[in-house]
């Protein structure tokens, strides 16, 4: 484990590199200070960020939203190989993970699956979020990896370490699937061999047409709307929630959403609780199919999705408890909170 760098040192390191930086606002002071550790570090997360579009990819991730707080991450990787540093300091990017892969990227040796959540990933990890759905269908152009790959070599260049050191989100804990796209076994191996070359090696990436337009972040707009009539939910069955409006969003928008459900604390602890985001038409038909999201037990839970709602469609979310003796469920109060824009 290290000390972190300086804000002056990763932006020299990275440039060092031959990456494209973007210096967004107050970077260099923008951070989680205060609300734990940061370092000795050990190492790189990279994810991807289930947004589109640059300039709200790196608001969200500068911003964050209702429930999560920026910085999200350090540097933001834009489709075009562009670095956006955002952060510097703690950030909110890593979360929990296994002490387990800690020890092993503190060994630089292989690492073992994540079984666990019982470390602060975002104490020990520098983190860059690029830009991608997520959905294993938005591609990763060329000069995107390739700018991914000389953020994650600069900084294990500064510090001494080796490819061994950089990991993905879905790497550090169980809870988590990105980066989506490619595997962090090729991305390590391209990593080792920038390693291997002299930092100023190879063209630099390429620099943006016109970094003024990109670099305009627009402001959101917030969701924030809830609703605390009590709902019986009967065991194994899907229930529409309404928050103040059962449409969380109408499209064309692309938004950030959190959504927070409070159950009734002397429900089961093995009650299974599963939520989904859909979109529908603008009557309300044709669902979309999406990724369940399971938690456990009574008391709050927290279900997020970012994305694209397009235009003619509404986004939904349902709500199904499951309790071993299919005793009914009391849901007491849920929100719906985080930025949005309308897009075209
Ligand atoms: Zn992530």
């Amino acid at each position: 484990m290290a000390t972190p760098l300086t804000a002056a040192r990763v932006l020299a390191a990275l440039k060092a590199e031959g990456v494209t930086v973007v210096e967004v606002g107050s970077w260099r002071t923008h951070n989680r200070s205060g609300h734990g550790a940061w370092g000795p570090v050990a190492g790189v997360v990279v994810h991807h960020t289930v947004t589109s579009g640059t300039a709200a990819s790196v608001a969200i991730c500068r911003d964050g939203y209702s429930g999560l707080p920026g910085p999200l991450c350090h540097g933001v990787i834009d489709k075009r190989g562009v670095v956006h540093l955002v952060g510097w300091g703690r950030a909110n990017h890593a979360g929990s993970g296994d002490g387990d892969v800690l020890r092993a990227v503190i060994a630089e040796k292989p690492l073992p699956a994540p079984n666990e959540n019982d470390t602060d990933g975002n104490a020990r990890f520098y983190g860059f979020e690029c830009v991608n759905l997520g959905d294993g269908k938005d591609p990763w152009p060329a000069v995107q990896l390739e700018a991914m790959v000389r953020a994650s070599a600069a900084l294990c260049r500064a510090h001494g370490w080796s490819a061994a050191s950089v990991i993905g989100h879905k790497e550090w804990t169980n809870t988590k699937s990105d980066p989506r796209g490619f595997t962090m076994a090729d991305f390590r191996a391209r990593v080792a061999a920038r390693l291997r070359k002299a930092p100023g090696a190879g063209t630099s990436t390429p620099t943006p047409t016109d970094p003024s337009q990109e670099d305009t972040v627009p402001n959101p707009s917030m969701l924030n709307e809830s609703n605390a009539t009590d709902v019986e939910l009967p065991s194994g069955e899907w229930v529409g929630l309404a928050f103040a409006d059962p449409v969380v969003h109408s499209g064309p928008r692309l938004h950030n959403t959190l959504v927070h459900i409070s159950l009734d604390e002397n429900s089961p602890d093995d009650a299974l609780v599963e939520g989904r985001f859909y979109l529908t038409d603008t009557s309300g038909k044709n669902p979309s199919a999406f990724q369940t999201i399971t938690r456990h037990g009574g008391g709050g839970h927290q279900f997020a999705l970012s994305g694209t709602v397009p235009a003619g469609k509404h986004l939904r979310f349902q709500l199904r408890v499951k309790t071993s003796d299919a005793t009914p469920v009391t849901l007491l109060h849920r929100t719906a909170t985080g930025p949005y824009w309308a897009t075209t």
